[in-house]
């Protein structure tokens, strides 16, 4: 034999994936054919290789499984994760509309000058069904009064029944007129100063005079029991007697 055997042993591999020179495959062909173990080997090798690389595969596969597997959850956990992420997001920021909201609806502004001086004032009774309806004070004013509050009390003086109003403005309506500025037509608005039904048997008719006074001075006025015309109230109306 030209080869001995542990060199065949080391070559076998080489001539199993046909790699040898020929004349290399020739020298072991002729080395199996007349050593019994190192052809009991090749056997061995021949038989057991196939069945083994078919286990490896299998394992792959099923590692390849489990990668999947933990990749597949640890993707869903992102997405759980993001889902949430925007979840907390989008309730903060509801939160915080509606508070800037509360806020805004609470909030009473003072009507600026500019909108008193635009008011004029009709006695006449209102029309029917309508929630201007009976004999009244009505005032027609601009646009930004369109959002108006109106709050009024009737004050006894040495002429007559003055009424003193005031004309008062949230802040998210203000701001819905900044809004609106520009974009919306001017239009005027009617707002009952005083009406009959307000103050039962009261009628414009009795009245001498309207007096304005600001918000936020109106408001601790009002509750005050039987106190005169406070000195910082414009006088906007006043009968005439002619
Ligand atoms: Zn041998």
């Amino acid at each position: 034999m030209k080869l001995p055997c542990y060199l065949v042993r080391d070559l076998l591999p080489l001539y199993q994936d046909e790699v040898c020179e020929p004349e290399t495959a020739a020298d072991l062909r002729e080395h199996l054919d007349n050593c019994p173990d190192c052809r009991a080997l090749w056997e061995k090798m021949q038989t057991a290789d196939p069945l083994e690389g078919e286990a490896v595969q299998a394992r792959r596969q099923e590692e390849a499984a489990v990668l999947r597997r933990v990749k597949r959850s640890q993707y869903r956990k992102r997405v759980l994760m993001v889902l949430a992420a925007v979840l907390a997001t989008l309730c903060a920021v509801c939160l915080g509309l509606r508070l800037v909201y509360e806020y805004a609806n609470e909030t009473y502004l003072d009507y600026d000058a500019r909108v008193i001086g635009e008011v004029s004032f009709e006695a006449r009774d209102g029309e029917e069904n309508s929630p201007l309806s009976g004999t009244g004070l009505y005032a027609t004013v601009s646009a930004e009064a369109a959002h108006a509050l109106v709050s009024s009390k009737l004050v006894e003086t040495e002429e007559g029944t003055a009424v003193v109003f005031t004309l008062g403005c949230t802040l998210k309506n203000q701001w819905l007129y900044h809004w609106l500025e520009g974009t919306a037509s001017p239009q005027s608005a009617e707002l009952a100063i005083c009406t009959a039904g307000g103050y039962g048997r009261t009628t414009a008719e009795t009245l001498c005079a309207a007096y304005y006074l600001p918000y936020h001075a109106f408001m601790s006025w009002f509750y005050q029991h039987d106190a005169p015309v406070p000195e910082e109230a414009v006088l906007l109306w006043q009968r005439s007697y002619e």
